[in-house]
């Protein structure tokens, strides 16, 4: 039995290129790149090519990307960098209600350090309410956090008009942006959203785990969280992860200057489990937008619990996600679908799959008939209790 791999957006598997660009950092060009000698200078050299490969997938200038350790280091530092930046007037933090815990636990740890916290809330499409957003905003707040495609649904949000209204009426906020599930999949479009921070990084994209960035913008006032050694121009801290660094700018451009061709093949395939799922199972219920990004899809097995539904999967070697894997483990339900005004079925019943151009259409044909024996055998047992009881 061969596996089907559909939790791409908890992590993906380390693409060829990555693999060879780490394998030079940790073998032949292993120097520090702040060491004096000819090998240290060759790995600096390394790590200025690797910055600019990545920044220019980004569309932003170089000297304006900091490396980091994760998406959850870069979206931490973005929170607290613009909360300790802020005025003493600006003591209000603005995030979606469906942030990833690595913006909404930031932010909420700084409301017991003088810091006031409030949700934009979002439509049950996972849309940010653009109304909402306006009457929160004045100059009071330091932050503004909207993640570009959300991690459970595939929303994408309308950052362009976010953007306009936190520069027209809060025009000394940070902008910031969590891209970690956009990048590499959907153009970035920091200029035209007026961003003023962006986090993206690398296990999401086919390069290894423990290798993020955080960009930005030149006049963006965000202070540094690690000191020491003055890396980064001192913004952090911390010897460099070259492996790490070589191999997500390499995954980086693979993925971006494919990035159409990816998105066709992706989309493919979600079209194809969609519609066997939809043949089969008329009665499940999509919780992704129709015009959600290709890579992500959200669907509710109603009466088939999807903690069991997801290991009943598993035995099949078909793998998947319910919520977010950062916070599966928890028993709590998920705070985007609650977000979403789901009835609490829907919520309970909701698994996601996550694509990556390396899934074929032959798998997802295989899995259409492996879920749709889990299903009608979960909900075979369910109603059979339920008589019993
Ligand atoms: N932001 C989003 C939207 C995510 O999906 C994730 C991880 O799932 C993160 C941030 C955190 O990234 P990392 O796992 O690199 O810390």
């Amino acid at each position: 039995m061969q596996e089907i791999y559909y939790d791409n957006s908890a992590t993906t598997q380390v693409c060829q290129e990555a693999l060879a660009a780490a394998t030079l950092a940790m073998t032949s060009e292993y120097g520090n790149p702040s060491s004096v000698h000819g090998r240290g200078a060759a790995a600096f050299r390394l790590l200025n090519s690797a910055r600019t490969t990545l920044a220019r997938a980004m569309g932003v200038p170089a000297e304006e990307l900091y490396f980091t350790s994760c998406g959850t280091e870069s979206n931490n530092t973005a929170v607290y960098g613009a909360a300790l930046s802020g005025g003493k007037r600006a003591k209000r933090l603005l995030i979606s209600s469906i942030e990833h815990p690595s913006v909404e636990q930031a932010a909420k740890y700084l409301m017991n350090k003088g810091f006031s916290l409030e949700f934009i809330p979002v439509d049950r499409q996972g849309v940010l309410d653009l109304g909402a957003l306006r009457q929160q905003l004045n100059e009071e707040v330091a932050l503004v956090s909207v993640m570009h495609v959300n991690n459970e649904t595939g929303t994408i949000q309308p950052l362009r008009q976010v953007g306009a209204a936190v520069r027209e009426l809060a025009p000394e906020a940070v902008f910031h942006v969590d891209a970690v599930q956009s990048f590499a999949r959907l153009p970035l479009e920091l200029k035209a959203w007026q961003a003023d921070a962006c986090t993206i990084s690398g296990h999401k994209i086919h390069a290894p785990k423990g290798v993020a960035a955080l960009w930005l913008r030149g006049a963006c006032r965000v202070q540094s969280l690690l000191r020491g050694g003055g890396q980064e121009k001192n913004f952090r801290s911390g010897t460099e992860n070259m492996p790490g660094i070589l191999a997500l700018s390499a995954a980086a451009e693979e993925a971006c200057t494919k990035m159409e061709q990816n998105e066709r093949q992706i989309s493919a395939v979600r079209k194809r489990l969609l519609a066997g799922l939809q043949a089969e199972l008329p009665d499940l219920r999509i919780n992704s937008p129709d015009n959600a990004a290709a890579h992500i899809l959200n669907i509710s097995f109603l009466g088939a619990r999807s903690e069991v539904l997801l290991h009943y999967l598993e035995q099949s070697q078909l793998y998947v996600s319910s919520g977010s894997a950062c916070t599966s483990k928890s028993s709590k339900g998920s705070h985007v679908l609650e977000a979403m005004q789901l009835p609490p079925d829907v919520v309970d019943s909701a698994l996601r799959f996550s694509f990556s151009r390396f899934n074929t259409l032959e798998e997802a044909e295989r899995a259409v008939s492996i879920i749709v024996q889990a299903v009608q055998e979960i909900r075979c047992i369910m109603g059979r209790n339920k008589k019993k009881r």
